[in-house]
C-alpha cells in the first residue's frame, strides 16, 4: 500500500491527525493494534480543554461535543473540612472546560474517518517503521496471519508513551519536549452528588 502519511495509532491523537490532514487533501492510513470495539470501551479523559474543543470543531467533529458536552467554568477543590471553588473563566481569560468522554469524542473522529472513506486499519500486529531518516519510510505488519507493509513519505507516532514508535526514533534525532509541574494529581471516581448540588 502507497500513502502519503502513515500514523501508528488509532486514539484520539491519530485520527484526530488524520481527519485534519484529510481536510488539508492530504491522504493517511492509522494503524492500530487493537480493535475499534477496544479503542471504544477504554475509559480515560473526561474533561477537555479549550484548544482541544477548538481543534474538534475545526475537524467538523464537534457537533455531538456542543450537543452533549457540558460546560465548566470552575471547579471546587475539598480540603481542611472545607470547599473552595477555583473560578476557570476568571483566572484564565473567560476559558471554560467542556466535560465530554474521551470515548465519545473518538466514536466520533471514527465516524468522520468513516464518512471521509479515510483508512482506519485495526488489529493491525507488530507494527514497525522502517528507514525513518530516509526519504523513503515504510511500516510493516501483519494481520490475519500475513505480512503487510505501507509506503509513504511520513512517519507518524501517535501510538503513546508506551507505543513502538518512540523507541524507533534514532537516539541522534530524538528530542523531548516535556513539562513538570512541582504537585501531583490525583483522581478518584465516586458516587457522589455533585458539589455544587450540595452547596
Ligand atoms: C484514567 C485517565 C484519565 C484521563 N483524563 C483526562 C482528562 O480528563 N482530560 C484530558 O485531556 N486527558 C486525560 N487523560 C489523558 C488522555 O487520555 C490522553 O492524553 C489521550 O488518550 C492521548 O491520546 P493519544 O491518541 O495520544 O494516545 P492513546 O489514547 O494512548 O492512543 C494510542 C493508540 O495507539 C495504539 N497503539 C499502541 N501501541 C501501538 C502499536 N505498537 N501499534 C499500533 N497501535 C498502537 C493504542 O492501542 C491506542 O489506541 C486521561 C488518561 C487516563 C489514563
Amino acid at each position: 500500500m502507497k500513502t502519503q502519511v502513515c500514523i501508528i495509532g488509532g486514539g484520539p491523537s491519530g485520527l484526530m491527525l488524520s481527519q485534519l490532514l484529510h481536510l488539508q487533501g492530504i491522504e493517511t492510513v492509522v494503524l492500530e493494534r487493537q480493535s475499534r470495539e477496544y479503542v471504544l470501551s477504554r475509559i480515560r479523559a473526561g474533561v477537555l480543554e479549550n484548544g482541544f474543543t477548538e481543534l474538534l470543531r475545526k475537524a467538523q467533529c464537534g457537533d455531538r461535543m456542543d450537543k452533549e458536552g457540558e460546560i465548566h467554568d470552575g471547579f471546587f477543590i475539598a480540603h481542611s473540612g472545607k470547599l473552595d471553588r477555583v473560578d476557570l473563566h476568571k483566572y484564565s481569560n473567560g476559558s471554560s472546560v467542556m466535560v465530554y468522554g474521551q470515548t465519545e469524542l473518538t466514536r466520533d473522529l471514527y465516524e468522520a474517518r468513516d464518512r471521509m472513506n479515510g483508512i482506519v486499519i485495526h488489529n493491525a500486529e507488530d507494527v514497525q517503521p522502517h528507514d525513518v531518516k530516509s526519504a523513503n519510510p515504510f511500516v510493516t505488519y501483519r494481520k490475519d496471519n500475513a505480512e503487510h507493509r505501507v509506503d509513504c513519505d511520513y512517519v507518524i507516532g501517535a501510538d503513546g508513551f508506551h507505543g513502538v514508535s518512540r523507541k524507533s526514533i534514532p537516539a541522534d534525532v530524538l528530542k523531548e519536549y516535556e513539562k513538570i509541574y512541582p504537585f501531583g494529581w490525583l483522581g478518584v471516581l465516586s458516587r457522589t452528588k455533585p458539589t455544587y448540588k450540595c452547596l
